[in-house]
């Protein structure tokens, strides 16, 4: 269905499932909860570590597969902006473009009506239904495309 999804708890999501979690997992998902960007696994463990000190890297990495795994989150390369890097936020958002700069790593994100019309055009076309998208667009974004003298976008991204 089109429209704005109601953003639900993953921690309510788990216990729902029957799931308990330790206090590290649980720093970890209210993080990934309260992240308002896109959090890569290092970040997420310096801001989980500050809910939890006993936090570490394996206890991140299962719980994150773990959320992957219950399709509670989604795993981005955004590009491979950051090399093998991988970013991670909620399901619950609606869906959204990701806009990568390709010169200084900014990641912007963006919503337009459009995409709910794609979906739906799409799923009308195909009779699929459609859990969900990942669009992801690489580029500069307006301060750099200033700074490299801007007018000639299409210049600019040759030297790609
Ligand atoms: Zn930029
Ligand atoms: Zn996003």
């Amino acid at each position: 269905m089109p429209g704005i999804p109601e953003k639900k708890s993953i921690l309510d999501d788990l216990a729902g499932r029957g799931l308990r979690l330790t206090s590290q997992r649980r720093a970890i998902v209210e993080t990934i909860q309260d992240a308002q960007g896109h959090l890569d696994a290092a970040t997420l463990l310096k801001l989980a570590q500050k809910r939890e000190p006993r936090v570490n890297r394996a206890t991140v990495y299962r719980t994150l597969d773990l959320l992957k795994r219950l399709r509670l989150i989604d795993e981005l390369d955004l590009m491979h902006l950051e090399g093998e890097k991988h970013f991670y936020e909620t399901r619950s958002k609606s869906g959204h473009f990701h806009l990568a700069c390709l010169s200084c790593k900014k990641i912007l994100e963006h919503d337009t009506p459009t995409f709910a019309r794609l979906k739906q055009e799409v799923s009308d076309e195909t009779g699929f239904s459609i859990d969900v998208v990942r669009l992801e667009v690489g580029g500069q974004c307006p301060a750099c495309r200033n700074l490299s003298g801007g007018n000639s976008p299409l210049k600019d991204r040759e030297v790609l």
